[in-house]
């Protein structure tokens, strides 16, 4: 069976206590390889190997650290199927899907950020024939990356390359249900050339490895994507260590579609935001709303097109529903469901697990459900489920659906569809989210600000907000003469 190492000081290690953790292969519910269970030890280690390799690495010029990260990149793309099929079996999630999203758009990250550096411009501010300013802006020193199971390789690279090509060194961890990939990176890095210690990998739990990580003084900054409770729990740590911190949390994502929607586009990608990688994207529109008018053509055409998804073995290229990351999430997403239709909520479609058979019969499979029926104010249109499961809500005005679409406690990112320019502006501007799209879902720009507002985050990834994250300014005032 396969034993993942912690990387650490340019090394592939076991962990210090020699324990390690199952790992599931979600689509057969069978364990397939092994997790090291680190502690504090290993952070300790990785930390100090961290702290060694920064002095170097933070004066490495500018275009030497981009080009390891740009044969980093080279290295991922290379590796392409390999990489998919390891994070598949892991996740549980199509390859299909890993092969077309998950793995290029880690490539992607690293290429972004290692080419990104390169066009850095510092402020500088006149006072007026008095003085000028510049500012300065320092990488941090060690820094701690923490990173959740649904876009394994995606969401590691999308905290690392920024860390790493804004000059610091990292200590990160992936999650404990999906670490594969993260186990590959290691070896792809050593291939590359990245200097050790520049990037250490802990494996094991989040309340161990992971709070070892964000306690430990010398980590100066914590970059999370995961849960909005263990966001909580990780501010309430690092704050009073003055740490900065950047948290991207749980969503509960509104599509609202008018009815002058481009009806074809409009159910092909909204069945997509809904379904895909099993509704485990934090950016999954969750809760449909639908224009009156629009509202049972649409439904019907909804629940034909989910009916027609393939649920199946990750590894065939035809399956769109793989299986549900643990058993253990599997049974949260059903107990949802349970509550849905406890709410008084009607089930059009789905909502069982599935018995895929042979390889996976024992694989954690849920058909995709749509639900509709239920008041905006419940449970389960207020908390977040992260599985293949929509309610579908129908509204009269623009007023109405944005009050509906602001309830609840998260702000993530949200979906409009709508021919009306006018109308897609001002619904945007309305809506408490990190992120609207117009007639599209899920299009990126690696440019742009990522994150969200309320319990879906604080703070910003992508682009300048990454790399500003990962620097202290300093501001220098010098008196002209
Ligand atoms: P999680 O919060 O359980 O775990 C995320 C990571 O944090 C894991 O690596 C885990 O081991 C670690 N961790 C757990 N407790 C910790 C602690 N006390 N200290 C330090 N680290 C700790 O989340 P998950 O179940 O892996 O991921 C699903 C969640 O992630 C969903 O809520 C989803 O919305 C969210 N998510 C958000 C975004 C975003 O960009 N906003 C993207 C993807 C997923």
């Amino acid at each position: 069976m396969d034993q993942i190492l912690n990387y650490i000081g340019g090394e592939l290690v076991p962990p210090k206590s020699s324990t390690y953790l199952d790992n599931f292969e979600p689509a057969t519910g069978a364990v397939y390889s092994q997790v090291p269970d680190s502690d504090a030890s290993d952070v300790q280690a990785a930390v100090e190997a961290a702290e060694s390799a920064f002095q170097a690495w933070s004066h490495t010029p500018v275009a030497e650290r981009s080009a390891v990260l740009l044969e980093i990149s080279r290295r991922i793309q290379e590796s392409i199927a390999d990489l998919a099929e390891a994070e598949s079996r892991d996740t549980g999630k199509p390859v299909s899907l890993a092969k077309a999203v998950d793995i290029p758009r880690a490539s992607k990250n690293f290429d972004f950020f290692a080419t990104a550096i390169k066009h850095v411009e510092n402020e500088s501010h006149q006072t007026d024939r008095e003085a000028i300013n510049y500012t300065l802006r320092d990488p941090l020193g060690v820094v701690g990356c923490i990173s959740p199971w649904n876009l394994p390789l995606y969401l590691f690279s999308w905290k690392i390359a920024p860390a790493l090509a804004a000059g610091n060194t990292v200590v990160a961890k992936p999650s404990e249900l999906t670490p594969m990939t993260a186990y590959l990176l290691s070896q792809i890095c050593m291939d590359a050339g990245l200097p050790p210690g520049v990037l250490n990998i802990v494996h094991g739990l989040g309340n161990k490895a992971g709070a070892a990580i964000v306690e430990h003084p010398a980590v100066k900054a914590i970059s999370f994507t995961g849960g909005t409770n263990t966001g909580a729990e990780i501010a309430r740590v690092a704050a009073p260590q003055f740490k900065k911190l950047s948290l991207e949390l749980g969503g509960k994502n509104p599509t609202i579609i008018f009815s002058d929607c481009p009806h074809e586009d409009t159910l092909e990608t909204v069945a997509r935001s809904a379904f895909s990688n099993q509704g485990e994207i934090c950016l999954c529109g969750s809760r449909i709303y639908i224009q009156c008018e629009l509202y049972e053509d649409f439904r019907d055409d909804l629940v034909d097109k989910v009916k027609a998804m393939k649920i199946g073995d990750p590894r065939d290229e035809d399956t769109n529903q793989g299986a549900l990351v643990s058993q253990q999430h599997m049974e949260k997403v059903l107990s949802y469901i349970q509550l849905a239709k406890d709410e008084g909520g009607r089930i059009l479609t789905g909502g069982q697990r599935e018995i895929v058979s042979g390889r996976c019969e024992n694989g954690w499979f849920v058909q995709p459900a749509i639900i509709e029926g239920l008041d905006h104010t419940c449970r389960t249109n207020q908390e977040e489920i992260f599985g293949p499961v929509v309610t579908l809500t129908p509204f009269d005005t623009e007023d109405e659906v944005i009050t509906m679409a602001n309830s609840t406690p998260y702000g993530l990112s949200a979906s409009v569809w709508t021919e009306n320019l006018s109308r897609a502006h001002r619904v945007s501007q309305r809506l408490a989210s990190g992120l609207v799209w117009v007639n599209c879902w899920m299009l990126r720009d690696l440019r742009t600000p990522f994150g969200g507002v309320k319990q879906s985050g604080v703070g910003r990834e992508g682009g300048w907000e990454a790399l500003r994250f990962f620097t202290e300014p300093k501001n220098v005032c010098i008196k002209l003469r």
